[in-house]
């Protein structure tokens, strides 16, 4: 039997489980390969928080080693990026050189951290919440010791600042808005979360607007709007993600926030798929799991089987906060002004980071 060709651009949570749903479908449909930017396995991006605060290791949070490639025949390229789409020769060409045809072309690029423009950004020391690169980096800062400003109160930050106190840092929080993780806690739950970190030894500053990060040749701290200014041999930027829409971008797919699909995430372009956080879907897009495998389902059940197709998400989830369990019930979307009724509950026994 002749398979066709399936490649997969992203080596990361959507584009496995994407894998993992097709093959539990048709295991012998498609010859896969997969590109990955990162140079290594498929692993749980989730699980970055745990290891930044030193409760896994990289083993720990492995989700498809590479018995899982082998034992599906699946080529894997990793640490080489694909640089460009050609979608008439129906073939993608990656950093290295490598061109490689394919019958189906499946985009599960992920999101960029986004960057807040200011003074001193692509200073040494300045660093993002994303990768495994990223957490090295951190760590790396970590076993110097001294202090690190995060700047973002949304979960991520909040999970880096947890992990840095954890590894030993004194860590700042710096947030633009009067209460924490103000998309997903109403008021209350957002002021309950600030006592809860506090008392974990981390300072947080609300209403923290950051005009410029200074530092002669490496960060050496961050300065805000009204003037005050923050010592920090590291700083975090984890002010939000953008989807990565690049590659689709370039080979003119219809994208607006994120890659347009449809209801099996097929683009505007019947061979080339999309999922993840790259994709918007009926004008959302998103940046939590749940809703990323249903996508993977919607996909694979669209490319191999038949049935129905992803409807979007309202989910309700229980989300730890740097070991704080913040039980939500609402929409996971990352939607514009979306506002979404929680509660905070500080965990009853000790309190020490
Ligand atoms: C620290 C952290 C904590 C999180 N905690 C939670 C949580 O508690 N709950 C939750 O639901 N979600 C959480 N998330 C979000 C969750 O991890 C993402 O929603 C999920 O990883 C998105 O999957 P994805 O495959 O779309 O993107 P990713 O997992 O980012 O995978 C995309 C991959 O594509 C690669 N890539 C990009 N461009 C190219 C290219 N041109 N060629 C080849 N490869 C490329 C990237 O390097 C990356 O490896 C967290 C994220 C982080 C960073």
């Amino acid at each position: 039997m002749i398979r066709e060709k399936l490649v997969v651009v992203g080596n990361g949570m959507a584009g496995c489980r994407a894998v993992e749903e097709i093959l539990a479908r048709e295991p012998s449909k498609f010859h896969i390969v997969i590109f990955g930017a990162e140079p290594r396995v498929n692993y749980n991006r989730i699980m970055l928080s745990p290891l930044l605060a030193g409760e896994k290791s990289f083993e720990d949070i492995v989700i498809n080693g590479h018995d899982w490639y082998a034992d599906n025949g699946i080529d894997l390229i990793v640490g080489d990026p694909v640089v460009s789409i050609d979608r008439v020769a129906k073939t993608i060409t990656a950093r290295s050189g490598r061109v490689e045809a394919y019958d189906k072309l499946l985009l599960a690029t992920g999101s960029d951290p986004f960057i807040i423009p200011v003074p001193g950004k692509d200073l040494p020391g300045v660093v993002t919440f994303r990768d495994m690169d990223d957490v090295g980096a951190m760590l790396e800062a970590a076993n110097r010791g001294g202090d690190a400003v995060v700047i973002g109160g949304g979960l991520l930050g909040l999970e880096a600042a947890h992990g840095l106190t954890r590894r030993g840092m004194k860590v700042t929080v710096l947030h633009i808005m009067p209460t924490l993780m103000e998309r997903q806690l109403d008021e209350s739950a957002g002021w309950l979360l600030k006592q809860a970190l506090e008392a974990r030894g981390q300072s947080i500053l609300t209403q923290a607007d950051t005009a410029e990060i200074y530092g002669d040749g490496r960060v050496q701290g961050v300065r805000l709007k009204d003037g005050r200014e923050i010592p920090a041999s590291l700083v975090v930027m984890a002010v939000g993600i953008r989807p990565n829409t690049a590659l689709a971008r370039a080979a003119d797919l219809a994208v607006g926030r994120g890659v347009h699909v449809d209801d099996h995430m097929v683009t505007s372009d019947a061979d080339i798929l999309a999922v993840g956080e790259c994709v918007e879907h009926a004008g959302l897009c998103y940046g939590l799991v749940a809703p990323l495998w249903e996508m993977c389902r919607a996909l694979a059940d669209g490319l191999v089987a038949s049935p129905s197709g992803y409807q979007g998400s309202v989910t309700s989830t229980k989300l730890k906060v740097s070991g704080i369990d913040v039980f939500s019930a609402g929409d996971f979307s990352g939607g514009e002004g979306r506002r979404i009724s929680f509660c905070a509950t500080p965990p009853a026994e000790s309190t020490s980071a």
